[in-house]
């Protein structure tokens, strides 16, 4: 269908909406279509675990499709998997959920993050975050008709957020903040002090938080701090949680939001209407990694941790300065002494070299000037791809 005049008004019609065509296709996607022809190549792109799910957890969701379990479950999800939900918040973090009113289950933190939007976000509303950020936050907003106002992090203040910065970018029009703690790219995590100033921040301007903690289980040696548990900050926050990272299940598409009664309400209609229910098995396999899951999380955590120690030296051997990542699984170098742009480092260390990371911008403007590798992956692999690395930085130094 191409762009036509309307009969009745004149008016040109584009095929494609304003909302769509004011989101660019993710940086990281877009560089990923390149590689997918090329052979030999060691990927630190797609930020995923390189496990397969724990065998109780296939084991489990295997054994409920020879039940027969395959039909749809209650819109919220399955009483069981909530209730699991429900006790692992409270355990975990002290937050007491009702979970028939306060959970819903989604697919993936993606969904979870685009109905909290399309359920609080009206057009025009802004809604504040840290930058860089994952790819998908200031999509999430622009699709809900709402304004992304990215507030730059930098390295040398840990790529944490200053409170002083949010407060200064809220406006009348300022409706909510999306954080995302440990970050996806920098790895940064917030001290509890500067996140609990950060949400004196949303209750002395009445903003909502929607707080992505999609990594709260991977972080080495320092405690992750869950925004909805701070002082006064249950009844504004929605906690977006996923099982794809910690429990390598990023295939199973399943996440969930936590959250106030009737903005989960107002999130399950339109869940509802798009999704009806998160997929039967992986609600079975979801519900096995909270009942048995703790020790494959454990044993990988430390794993991730070995690799980060390493990865992180190789990249600081090699002459870059790169930020100590404290969770998640991605380092974030700075590639200035090699004088390119982040994208220019990306395609050529592709080509060159065969070793594919992020550009930096894709995750900002103030991303620029670094890339994102995901440590993710095999030792020998990682080393590997830090031998190639060095050739291309010493063959390309300024
Ligand atoms: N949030 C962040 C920060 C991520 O990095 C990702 C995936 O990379 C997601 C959300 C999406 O998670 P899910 O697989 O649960 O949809």
């Amino acid at each position: 269908m191409v762009t036509r005049q309307s009969s009745a008004t004149g008016r040109k019609l584009s095929p494609i909406s304003q909302r769509a065509n004011g989101i660019s296709p993710s940086g990281i996607r877009k560089f990923f279509d390149l590689l997918a022809s090329m052979e030999g190549v060691i990927s630190l792109g797609v930020g995923e675990p390189d496990y397969s799910t724990p065998w109780r957890m296939r084991e489990a969701a295997i054994y409920s499709l020879e039940q027969g379990k395959t039909m749809y479950t209650s819109n919220l999800g399955t009483p069981e998997l909530r209730q699991a939900l429900s006790r692992y918040l409270l355990d975990r973090y002290g937050l007491d959920y009702d979970s028939a009113s306060e959970l819903l289950i989604t697919v993936g933190v993606s969904e979870a993050l685009d109905l909290s939007m399309r359920a609080t976000i009206d057009p025009g509303d802004q809604v504040i975050m840290p930058a860089p950020c994952y790819v998908a936050y200031p999509a999430s907003v622009t699709l809900s008709g709402g304004e992304p106002v990215l507030i730059p992090t930098v390295e040398a203040s840990n790529f944490e957020i200053d409170a002083a910065d949010i407060e200064a970018a809220v406006t009348p029009r300022t409706k909510a903040m999306l954080v995302g703690y440990p970050a996806n790219p920098t790895g940064a995590v917030m001290p509890r002090e500067k996140l609990a100033a950060v949400a004196d921040v949303a209750k002395k301007h009445n903003l909502l938080v929607m707080s992505d903690e999609i990594y709260a289980r991977l972080t080495y040696g320092v405690e992750h701090t869950c925004a909805a548990a701070l002082p006064g900050m249950q009844e504004r926050t929605i906690l977006l949680g996923g099982f794809s990272k910690a429990y390598a299940m990023t295939g199973w598409r399943i996440g969930y939001a936590a959250g106030p009664r009737e903005i989960i309400a107002a999130m399950t209609k339109i869940h509802q209407y798009t999704i009806m229910c998160a997929p039967t098995m992986a609600q079975v396999a979801a519900l096995e990694a909270l009942r048995g899951g703790e020790e494959s999380i454990q044993e990988m955590v430390a794993d991730y941790n070995r690799r980060r120690k390493m990865f992180v030296k190789g990249l600081r051997d090699i002459g870059f300065s790169c930020f100590e990542p404290k969770g998640a699984f991605y380092a974030f170098p700075n590639i200035t002494i090699t004088g390119m742009s982040s994208e220019v480092f990306a395609e050529k260390l592709l080509q060159e070299e065969k070793v594919a990371v992020v550009p930096g911008n894709a995750f900002g403007a103030c991303g620029e000037g670094y890339v994102r590798c995901c440590y993710a992956t095999s030792l020998p692999e990682l080393e590997e791809a830090l031998v190639r690395i060095r050739r291309f930085v010493n063959k390309h130094r300024r």
